[in-house]
């Protein structure tokens, strides 16, 4: 049996959280603020953000289908990766277990809070194991980190092995989902009743097209998203971000057809890229990007740069030997690197 409390930091078990004036306040219509010595002049910047981004998360929640005390927002995804750190890991005795190649943040996050990140080789597939993963783990396990799909290798992990994962791990089981809405698969998010230690992360910087303002979501069930808004900065997340997040919210139709228009890309621009001579493999993907294996990749990497054009040379990741990644670009923006490869010699 999963027990959420047996796994929580003890300092953050007994912390008294800090209780903002907007936290304390809530209640009957008011008009005169004068609780958190604000400046009264150049609204509405003058005030304060909703601490727990109600009107956002009553936004998120319909487009999710979920509730909204099972959602946490934060500065970007990186704020939810940090927080696992903070609410679960003791530094210099807790550890982590990840897999490689993936995200960069789980490591440097960990690094970050002096925690041991453990990492678990992928197959020649780019997939898990469970039962490699389980065996990495010990006593001072409080989470495993997977990303699907994955960054940098585009494909979706098995789901039954992460189930596998789920069921047999007594700690937090984060699934980052950066690029979920790229895939034919469905979420994990509607696996969470099932699951009490699943946290499972979304972000409006892929397919919502809004990297600039910062803003990552994590689900989970009530009592993990509970010790969230614990540890989080009281104000994480600043009126303007949530302001754009509403915003950019309500474009459901633009978002869909930009991702339908991605994925075409995704399709001709792989199916050229695959044509090339200095191109040895594509590998498959479900994301807004793919990694392919050429010839020389870092050679080819300074001749886009030389171009203006830039990529993500991966080819000192492990299993990533002379791959490169390549996010899905715009139509033009597409021909632009096509036409660039087509003339590298
Ligand atoms: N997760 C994954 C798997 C990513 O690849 C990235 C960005 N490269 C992020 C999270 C970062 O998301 P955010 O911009 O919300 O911090």
């Amino acid at each position: 049996m999963f027990d959420l409390k047996s796994i929580v930091r003890p300092n953050i078990l007994a912390l008294k959280p800090y209780s903002s004036a907007r936290n304390e306040y809530s209640g009957k219509e008011a008009h005169t603020f004068l609780d958190a010595n604000e400046s009264p002049y150049n609204n509405p910047y003058n005030r304060y953000p909703d601490p727990l981004q109600r009107d956002l998360k009553q936004k998120i929640s319909l487009i999710k289908k979920i509730d909204p005390t099972q959602i946490f927002v934060g500065n970007g995804s990186d704020e939810a990766i940090d927080l696992v750190f903070r609410i679960f890991c003791v530094p210099g005795q807790d550890n982590v277990v990840s897999v490689t190649p993936s995200y960069g943040m789980y490591e440097v996050s960990a690094n970050i809070n002096d925690v041991e990140c453990r990492l678990v080789r992928l197959n020649d597939n780019f997939d898990i194991c469970a039962n490699e993963i389980l065996n990495a783990c010990d006593k001072h396990t409080k989470a495993i980190f997977l990303c699907s799909p994955n960054n940098p290798t585009g494909n979706l992990l098995d789901q039954t092995e992460t189930d596998k994962i789920l069921k047999n791990f007594n700690g937090v089981v984060i699934i980052d989902e950066a690029y979920a809405e790229f895939s034919s698969k469905s979420t994990w998010r509607s696996r969470l009743n099932e699951y009490p230690n699943l946290i499972v992360l979304n972000t409006l910087s892929k397919a919502w097209a809004s990297a600039g303002i910062r803003l990552g979501m994590a689900f989970a069930q009530k009592d993990i998203i509970d010790l969230y808004n614990k540890v989080k900065y009281p104000y994480n997340v600043n009126v303007l971000a949530q302001k754009k997040a509403l915003e950019i919210l309500d474009r459901r139709q633009d978002i869909e057809d930009w991702i339908r228009l991605t994925i075409s890309e995704r399709t001709s621009l792989i199916y050229a890229v695959e044509e090339l001579d200095i191109c040895k493999k594509v590998f498959p993907t479900e994301a807004n990007f793919f990694l392919a294996r050429f010839t020389d990749a870092t050679d080819i990497y300074n001749y886009l740069v030389d171009k203006g054009i830039i990529v993500r040379n991966r080819s000192r990741i492990t299993l990533c030997d002379n791959c490169l990644r390549i996010t899905i670009g715009s139509p033009q923006e597409n021909t632009t690197l096509l036409s660039a490869l087509r003339q590298y010699k």
